[in-house]
């Protein structure tokens, strides 16, 4: 794109971290191939080079695990005292900061997404959440269920390729200080840094089975949220495997949460300070390009500043820089797969299709790998598919709005209901607008903040059960 400033190329050294050729399962306390021999491979996005085979755990391998993480809990980590469990999760926590460095530049290999990124956001979260829930595991009798809240057992968790990491961290994490077991069945394509965490897991000398790591496709998803020895499931992707999951529970007892797609709108009043709401506006759609739950993919304009706001963003998004992602100076890294490639292709034609506006930068893609140029939409109407469905992609759609009743009706038309932006000088405006926005997460004049202390979860479509803070405690205990 055509930057104000030329900035000489700031690659991170992918040296920090060696890649092996092939990984196994995480059974045990040890890492071993799947029982059929079954293989799949990951690859750098930004190269289609491949990185790595790893192991593709079948229900045999499922069961294992399962088996594992129920002697783990009735043997060890159950009965353990909460201030002994909280020394290992501190000790992850401390060795995941160690570390940092090496696991950002394997989840941007694996990823995709910018070492800007995975350096300043996903690890330094990662950790933080593991620091966070280390400080709950001795002071659970505090956390306002109960003298002494019991944990549920084993609990099968199943993540996306977004945040691999901070995903695996904010499952793992909760359920391990509240004193669960866990099975964990990171993301086809971005399976890496799950395994690196198994082998922090056992650097940290937690007990051997605590924490299993199956490696493999849906199947493999699948297998793990329907066994009989799982007591709860937590899970976080899309809608539709989402529902699955909830058909395939119904009426087995099992305590389950979910955590699923969104189409947030972020709304920005006239009085707001502009150029701000420009940069929140960018964040909120081509952070981690736009692979973000809780993206604020719908902008919410007030019509009497659209053009200017339209304008100013446009300018904005003329600097951003868009490549290598092992480059300190890229903003937007590669899309995670081809897959997600084509269903971002497939959506923005059909907002040209349905006659919205369509306009990227002046922008060279790499000729290798999954790209996608950042993409804004005006003249959006509500009925669009680009204004409807879930993109997952550096992909905005502009609408415009006059009144805030207006503002809260659009915003609140969408089955969807994670989260939401509200740009305005007005404080009583703001809590005006976060009483009536249905949607689990509404920031205010900022966008795209987390805390492990702040709970996060949906409304409708988006799911249920929160994650962090005390609310994320509730869905791995006994109450
Ligand atoms: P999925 O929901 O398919 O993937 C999420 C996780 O579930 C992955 O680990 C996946 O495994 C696993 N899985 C798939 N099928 C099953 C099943 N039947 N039972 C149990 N687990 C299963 O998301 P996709 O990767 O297919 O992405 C599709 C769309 O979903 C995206 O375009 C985006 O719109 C949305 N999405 C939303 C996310 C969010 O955070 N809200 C995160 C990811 C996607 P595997 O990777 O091996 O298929």
């Amino acid at each position: 794109m055509s930057s104000v400033w030329d900035y000489a190329a700031a690659p991170e050294s992918r040296d920090v971290v060696s890649v092996a050729a092939q990984y196994g399962l995480f059974i045990d306390g040890e890492f071993t191939p799947a029982a059929d021999g079954r293989t799949f491979e990951t690859v750098n996005p930004a190269t289609e080079e491949r990185l790595a085979g790893v192991a593709a755990a079948g229900p045999a391998d499922v069961d294992r695990a399962v088996r594992a993480a129920r002697s783990a809990y009735e043997r060890v980590w159950g009965p353990m005292p909460g201030s002994q469990r909280a020394k290992y999760l501190y000790r992850i926590a401390r060795i995941l900061q160690e570390r940092a460095r090496e696991f950002a530049v394997l989840e941007t290999l694996d990823n995709g997404k910018p070492i800007r990124e995975s350096r300043d956001v996903d690890v330094p979260l990662a950790a933080a959440h593991f620091f966070y829930h280390a400080g709950w595991a001795d002071k659970l009798g505090y956390a306002g269920f109960g003298a002494a809240p019991r944990p549920l057992g084993v609990a099968g968790q199943v993540i996306p390729w977004n945040f691999p990491l901070l995903m695996a961290a904010w499952k793992l994490a909760p359920a391990l200080a509240a004193g669960n077991t866990c099975v964990l069945k990171p993301a086809e394509t971005t399976p890496l840094t799950a395994l690196l965490l198994a082998s922090v897991c056992q650097q940290a000398g937690l007990p051997p089975g605590v924490v299993n790591v199956v490696t493999g496709a849906g199947d493999t998803g699948a297998a793990l949220v329907t066994h009989p020895g799982v007591d709860k499931i937590a899970f976080t992707g899309s809608t539709e495997v989402g529902k699955e999951i909830r058909r395939a529970l119904a009426g087995t007892g099992r305590r389950l949460t979910l955590e699923l797609g969104g189409k947030a709108a972020n709304v920005v009043y006239d009085d707001a300070p502009l150029d701000q709401a420009v940069e929140g506006i960018v964040n909120g759609i081509f952070f981690n390009q736009g692979h973000v739950c809780c993206a604020g993919s719908r902008l919410l304009v007030q019509e009497s500043v659209a053009g200017p706001v339209v304008e100013r963003l446009k300018r904005r998004i003329d600097t951003l820089r868009l490549g290598d992602p092992l480059d300190k100076n890229t903003d937007l890294g590669a899309i995670n797969s081809r897959q997600q490639l084509d269903k971002i292709r497939e959506l923005s034609a059909s907002g040209e299709a349905e006659g919205a506006g369509r306009w990227s930068p002046q922008c060279e893609l790499p000729s290798r790998g999954y790209w996608f140029p950042p993409t804004v939409f005006t003249g959006v109407s509500q009925s669009h598919r680009i204004a409807r469905e879930e993109i997952f992609g550096p992909v905005l759609s502009v609408l415009t709005f006059r009144t805030p009743e207006e503002a809260v009706a659009k915003a609140n038309n969408t089955p969807y209901g994670l989260s939401a932006g509200v740009w305005t000088e007005k404080g009583s405006r703001i809590l005006w607008m976060a009483q009536r926005l249905r949607s689990g997460v509404v920031w205010a004049n900022t966008y795209n903040r987390f805390d492990p202390a702040s709970p996060f979860g949906g409304y409708r479509e988006s799911g249920f059960g929160r994650e962090g803070g005390r609310h994320g405690l509730e869905a791995y205990l006994d109450v």
